[in-house]
């Protein structure tokens, strides 16, 4: 129950988990319950999950449960607000725009198969689908059939549709209304206000709601009546919280399946590795869409060398023919390029002189105007320092700045002037720094008001563009280089993706141009016949030869400080630490701490000490005892000595 309790002069939001009947204070020392907020308590399943969370992600009770809790409800004052009126308002505003039914398309053979599958499964019972589709092979109308019979067989059944990302709700949104449009719908996510999301989270607990629609966070939600939980692109990285609880909604949304004995189905075209291993050791259920539906035939790849840069021209010719030739077949093109701002970097002629954070470890990227400043300055994308762009270079005093590289703005700028009749919409975190613009600009590409459309991977995802005729992407190698192992498995399921927006018509097959230094390389020669088996394979025995996840598991720990000695002191102290433990017999391996990609960010050093285990249970216990190590030099996470803020995170996505 959610309570306000005094806490010395103040009074504070909390929750209360347990009652006792015995304490070890007196009597007099005890304190009465300020307030109840006006809630039914969390049920016992929700406090299940919670307890599982803070135990295996290594994080507290409190701040698991609590932070699950919308803030809206976690401020006392908003308890005695006139409830019911809220919703009302809240509702009559929402379903203004809804309401309209909307035939549903017949579904086609494979589908049909589908939903036989899936209304096999025996209520009551736990089971894990992998709907694994091509992009438009239809597994939306699959997973929204499959919803509707659950809640058609139970008047009180809801159900939780989690998608990765903010900007593909209000589309997701459309069509669940036009599908339901009698029922409740519940939105979760970091974009709605404070009081929308209090509104949403109450509809869910209350059962209110039958069918929550919600990002990563949604996945604590209170549902009392839940039937079945849709995890939709289920390999996108954004499930994954990078801070605080670094949970995989996906991994808790397939444990509280288990517990509560429900039906979840991972959706995806490109399924994650470890869904991949898992069809394959038989603990998930496939269920394959192998065509696009309405026949629609998918993009040619091509491999294109890039374009030796020269200041005119930035991108390849035969790229920019295509355009050309697209345009004039009336078109939509999409041009992606995964850096936004003008320039990398600026460089200075004469000497080594480059546009470096002073707080980061990184360059601070040019960008022709930021914000209110209408004039060109530099920014950092990891601290976010902005400044204008200097007159002349710092070092020798020449006044020959140059900028190095390109980036969305100077692709914009570059394709407006070649196809000065056409209008060239850019996408990306400059343009769209609200979830109301981005809407905007998303409605302007389905409206066909934009011809050319310049962007980063924002555009790729889910989307269901209609006219798109050409794809070019730009530095697809960039990713590929790092030292993460996971990039090639990333960049397949991007170009998977980008790929998959085009072509959504029918008519003349449509291209997908890929700039690469690499053509070679496994990943473009797989997604040249769009070979997902043939790729998963290749990527699963060079995993299976190294030993990394989903061959083992791992652990990162995160530490930071305004010095660099006392991080690496801190970890070596860990590893050593680590090493005294009888674990490492177990097939526990501790690597050496190494800074990380961003050495410093913000003035902050960082380093990082991996982990990897061969099985689950005896990293647990480690990572167990290595926290109760770090928290007796500790206050709260930041050592006493050194002021190391550190952090223990389970299965890392980015090395
Ligand atoms: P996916 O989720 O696999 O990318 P969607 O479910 O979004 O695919 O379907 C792609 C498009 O095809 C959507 O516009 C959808 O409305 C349409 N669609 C889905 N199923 C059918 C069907 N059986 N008949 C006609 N159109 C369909
Ligand atoms: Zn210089
Ligand atoms: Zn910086």
């Amino acid at each position: 129950m959610l309570v306000e309790v005094p806490f010395g002069r103040i009074s504070l939001v909390g929750l209360i988990i347990e009652v006792t009947t015995y304490s070890e204070l007196k009597q007099s020392k005890l304190k009465a319950v300020l307030r109840v907020a006006p809630l039914i308590p969390l049920n016992d399943r929700l406090m299940e999950l919670g307890y599982f969370a803070s135990q295996y992600y290594i994080h507290g009770l409190g701040e698991t449960l609590v932070s699950a809790i919308p803030k809206w409800w976690r401020t006392s004052s908003n308890w005695s607000k006139p409830l019911q009126q809220l919703i009302a308002k809240e509702k009559a505003t929402a379903q203004s725009n809804s309401k309209k039914k909307i035939a549903q398309n017949q579904l086609n053979e494979e589908q049909t198969h589908a939903i036989q599958i899936l209304s096999n499964h025996q209520a009551g019972t736990f089971n894990t689908y992998l709907l694994n589709g091509v992009t438009g092979s239809g597994k939306t109308a699959v997973y929204l059939t499959f919803i509707e019979s659950l809640l058609k067989l139970d008047r009180g059944a809801q159900a939780l549709i989690m998608l990765p990302e903010i900007n593909l709700t209000p589309q997701l949104q459309r069509r669940i209304q036009e599908h339901f449009p009698e029922e409740n719908l519940a939105i979760l996510h970091s974009g709605l206000t404070e009081k929308q999301r209090g509104i949403a989270w109450h509809q869910a607990m209350t059962g209110a709601a039958r069918i929550v629609l919600g990002t990563r966070l949604s996945i604590m939600t209170p549902l009392p009546k839940l039937v079945a939980i849709i995890v939709d692109e289920e390999n996108d990285s954004s499930f994954k919280q990078q801070e605080g609880l670094g949970y995989s909604a996906r991994d808790l949304a397939i444990w509280r399946a288990k517990n509560e004995r429900l039906p979840i189905i991972l959706v995806s075209a490109t399924p994650s590795s470890q869904t991949w291993h898992a069809v394959k050791e038989g603990r998930y259920q496939e269920i394959q869409l192998s065509n696009r539906v309405g026949g629609f035939q998918f993009p040619n790849v091509e491999l294109v060398a890039p374009h030796k840069s020269s200041r005119s021209i930035i991108m390849s010719p035969m790229m920019i023919r295509a355009l050309e030739v697209n345009y004039r077949e009336g078109r939509q093109s999409l041009v992606l390029i995964n850096r936004r701002g003008m320039a990398p970097v600026i460089s200075c002629s004469s000497c080594d002189w480059l546009s470096e954070c002073d707080h980061c470890s990184s360059y601070m990227v040019m960008h022709r105007q930021l914000g209110h400043f209408k004039t060109p300055m530099l920014c950092c994308h990891h601290c976010g320092l902005v400044k204008p762009i200097p007159q002349a270079c710092p070092w020798c005093s020449d006044v020959d700045l140059q900028p190095l590289g390109r980036g969305t703005q100077k692709v914009e700028d570059q394709l407006q002037t070649l196809f000065p009749q056409a209008t060239v919409l850019r996408v990306d975190a400059d343009t769209a720094r609200t979830s109301k613009k981005t809407e905007a600009l998303f409605q302007e590409i389905h409206d066909g008001a934009a011809q050319i459309i310049v962007g980063t991977q924002m555009l790729a995802k889910g989307h269901d563009y209609k006219n798109i005729g050409l794809v070019c992407v730009l530095d697809a190698d960039a990713r590929l280089y790092s030292n993460d192992y996971m990039a090639p498995e990333h960049l397949f399921a991007q170009l998977v993706q980008v790929a998959g927006r085009a072509g959504r018509f029918s008519g003349a097959p449509t291209k997908i141009l890929i700039e690469t230094r690499y053509p070679d390389d496994p990943v473009y020669q797989y997604i040249k016949t769009f070979d997902l088996a043939g790729f998963m394979e290749h990527l699963m025995s060079t995993r299976q030869e190294a030993g990394l996840p989903p061959f083992s598991y791992q652990a990162l720990v995160h530490a930071e400080a305004r010095q660099k000695k006392e991080v690496l002191t801190w970890l070596n102290h860990a590893k050593l630490f680590l090493q005294k433990t009888a674990y490492l017999q177990t097939g526990i391996t501790v690597f050496d701490p190494v800074p990380k990609s961003i050495a410093r960010l913000g003035g902050w050093e960082r380093s990082q000490l991996l982990i990897e285990s061969r099985h689950r249970a005896p990293l647990q216990a480690l990572l167990n005892e290595l926290e109760h190590y770090f928290r007796q030099q500790s206050l709260g996470r930041i050592s006493k000595v050194g002021k190391v803020r550190w952090s223990i995170e389970r299965d890392p996505l980015f090395i």
